[in-house]
């Protein structure tokens, strides 16, 4: 434990809160939020439409997640959407002088920012309602000091200004949740259990047959933290408690925030704990300069964003954390010089380099799961939770439920694990928010065909479910993919392997079985990943302007393969990119890059029209080459999640590999065929 901790005073919070302050009510109705912006208070009535599904995008969009201090306290909402309009503008929620927020279903669904509850807590709110609550964000409020609910009934207690009891944000949390809630948040939390004047509850759950995912749990109960003893004999959904880390590591929007926190709260020559196991990633911004709107260049932000990188690579230095950073300008096929990209995309790296079977991994990135391809538990974490762990090397989590999907059957050769995702992703029991925080545990023979890469496709987009993590069981492809991906010892890899596994009996919440002989190549209608429908069910053409073919969930090396197998066909029959249509291709790691340069892909790419670019989050952030520009823009793309806002402000279809280039190559939406024959929508 840091010096500096020892001896910091830390109290709980009174046993009773008044939150003084107006309500502020994130309706469908734009006029209605402007409304109360103006100072007109809102007398609640139920027929008043309030907003689902406000993801943290809409929250704390990504330009605004350059800031990492109070300034945030300027932007909270700046990208929700009411009706067809932004209503909300800069200051405005801090110069309303709101204690408390409420929203519909979903609050906070979407990416693991904690700008998002931070830019509302330096904007005055105290208080977060929603019909339900995402799991990352609302325990980044409570890691932060912002307190939760679901009670629609405390909005008219907070109203009249009444004392609340404490007790009524903490009676149905666990028992670490509510010290963290009564600390005010998770650092003063650690600190008092560090000094010894919190305990942590021992888990005292009898064997009892355990999924696999309980089974790493269990594994990494933090059982003594200053001994350093790790492990209990089973763990239940619903134990509560500190687990030891494998691996934790966080990139450029998330570290610098992290970094602060830790230099002011701890200290700014304080060491971080086993600095061997942490990563950090530049990977989200690299090409933000190529494709800053000039209104945002010209509030300062492109300078703001800056500082992300330089603090990030500053912090990485004076810790000794291994920095997998920007890449200098080179040169291309041509003879010009492309932009400088990323050494990689952090999932691809965790995955291609430093995960293992039945580790527990986090970050500061809703996608961590991906890692969870290989059998371990992954999940995404806030920024606090991250600075945390830099002094403690655990995290806290309470075990979560877990729900099966059974793949069965032989897919069809142009159906891919997207389609898989998109498939799971409208099942009433994902879409309706019944699977928000637990564990979605793929299985099934359609799974056990896939690779690695596709089973990380599935993995990786168990942020859009909402889950907390996704995993599949590692077995002889596992140990494949780590011989040939790592060079590992293949006896040494089936070792790793040995154990995990759901055992007969294990309890699941829920079971999905999806036959994969009856899928068929899908897209997602623009605004949620959970508007899928089969390509053939579209009704008619769908013209593209923009083909994107990357990021972290379609950056992989089969995910070239297929890109490559299209365009190949494709130039044998004479065709290219359609005209209007512009194709990028971004890999998710310089060690893909280097796979397509191998594979001659990069001259299939060049030859076909397509736009190869270097590696980096780019346009699937908003912040590089193939974002959209006008909202009359059509995009396919081959990324997770196609909230409002999250690649431009254009339409954007999500669909598979296949997809993407065989509709650059057609120039509107359809399905790939293998015999190379497009199917019309
Ligand atoms: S590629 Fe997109 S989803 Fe993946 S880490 Fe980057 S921004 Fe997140």
């Amino acid at each position: 434990m840091p010096s500096s901790l020892l001896t910091k005073p830390v109290q709980r919070r009174p046993s009773e809160v008044r939150l003084s302050g107006r309500v502020l009510y994130l309706a469908d109705d734009p006029d209605l939020v402007t409304a109360q912006l103006d100072g007109a208070d809102v007398v609640w009535d139920p027929s008043i439409k309030l907003r689902d599904n406000i993801s943290t995008d809409e929250i704390t969009p990504a330009y605004i997640c350059y800031y990492f201090d109070e300034t945030l306290g300027e932007f909270p909402y700046l990208g929700f959407k009411a009706g067809e309009r932004f209503p909300i503008t800069r200051g405005s929620v801090k110069r309303g002088g709101f204690v408390a927020s409420v929203a519909g279903k979903r609050r906070g669904k979407g990416s693991s920012r904690e700008q998002s509850p931070y830019a509302e807590m330096c904007a005055g709110i105290q208080l977060v309602v929603g019909e339900s609550i995402e799991r990352i964000y609302r325990e980044n409020c409570q890691n932060l000091g912002v307190l939760t609910t679901t009670d629609f009934a405390l909005i008219e207690r907070v109203k009249r200004g009444e004392t609340i009891p404490l007790a009524v944000f903490t009676e149905s949390e666990g028992r670490i949740t509510r010290d963290i809630i009564e600390f005010g948040g998770l650092f003063n939390y650690n600190v008092a259990r560090l000094q010894g004047v919190v305990t942590v509850p021992e888990c005292t759950t009898p064997a009892r047959p355990m999924t696999i995912a309980e089974k790493i749990f269990a594994r990494h109960w933090v059982t003594d933290a200053a001994a350093g003893r790790i492990g209990v004999a089973a763990v239940r959904p619903g134990d509560e408690g500190f687990f030891f880390t494998d691996i934790r590591f966080s990139h450029e929007y998330v570290t610098p925030m992290a970094a602060i926190f830790f230099e002011q709260l701890v200290g700014k020559d304080e060491p971080l704990q086993d600095p061997s196991s942490i990563f950090f990633f530049r990977d989200h911004l690299t090409f933000l300069d190529q494709v800053m709107r000039r209104e945002h260049v010209e509030m300062g932000l492109l300078d703001v964003a800056t500082q992300l990188e330089r603090k990030q690579r500053e912090f990485a230095a004076a810790k000794g954390v291994r920095l997998y950073g920007q890449l200098e300008k080179r040169l291309n096929l041509t003879g010009a010089m492309t932009a400088a990209g990323s050494e990689a995309i952090c999932h691809s790296k965790i995955l291609e380099v430093h995960a293992l079977p039945g580790q527990i991994i986090i970050g500061s990135d809703s996608h961590t799961p991906h890692a969870g391809a290989v059998g371990c538990v992954a999940f995404g974490v806030g920024t606090t939770a991250v600075f945390n762990s830099w002094i403690t090397k655990d995290v806290r989590a309470q075990v979560p439920k877990s729900f099966k999907v059974i793949v069965r059957g032989k897919k069809p050769e142009n159906v891919t694990a997207k389609d898989f995702m998109l498939q799971i992703l409208r099942h009433p029991y994902v879409k309706d928010g019944h699977a928000i925080g637990q564990i979605i545990e793929y299985a099934g023979e359609a799974v056990e065909a896939l690779s690695v890469d596709e089973r990380a496709t599935m993995t990786n987009m168990a942020a859009e479910v909402g889950a907390f993590t996704g995993i599949i069981a590692p077995d002889a492809k596992t140990a494949d993919y780590l011989v040939a991906q790592r060079g590992m010892d293949r006896a040494a890899a089936e070792r790793l392997c040995e154990g995990l596994f759901s055992d007969a009996g294990a309890d699941y919440v829920n079971v999905i079985e999806i036959d994969a002989a009856a899928l068929r190549p899908m897209i997602a209608l623009p605004g949620d990943p959970g508007n899928g429908l089969f390509i053939e069910d579209l009704g008619g053409p769908v013209r593209v302007d923009i083909a994107y073919a990357g990021s972290c969930t379609a950056g992989k090396k089969e995910d070239m393969d297929m890109y490559a197998r299209v365009f190949r066909a494709g130039l044998e029959r004479g065709q290219r990119v359609a005209t209007g249509v512009t194709c990028y291709i971004q890999c998710g790691s310089q060690e893909v890059f280097e796979y397509c340069r191998r594979q001659g892909y990069d001259r299939v790419f060049a030859d076909v029209g397509a736009v190869f670019i270097e590696p980096s989050c780019g346009a699937c952030i908003n912040a590089g080459p193939g974002v959209s520009r006008q909202p009359t823009d059509v995009t396919i793309s081959a990324i997770n999640r196609n909230f409002p806002g999250r690649s431009g402000p254009g339409q954007l279809y999500l669909a598979s590999p296949y997809t993407v280039a065989a509709s650059a190559l057609a120039g509107h939406i359809v399905a790939w065929e293998a015999e190379a024959v497009p199917v019309e929508a």
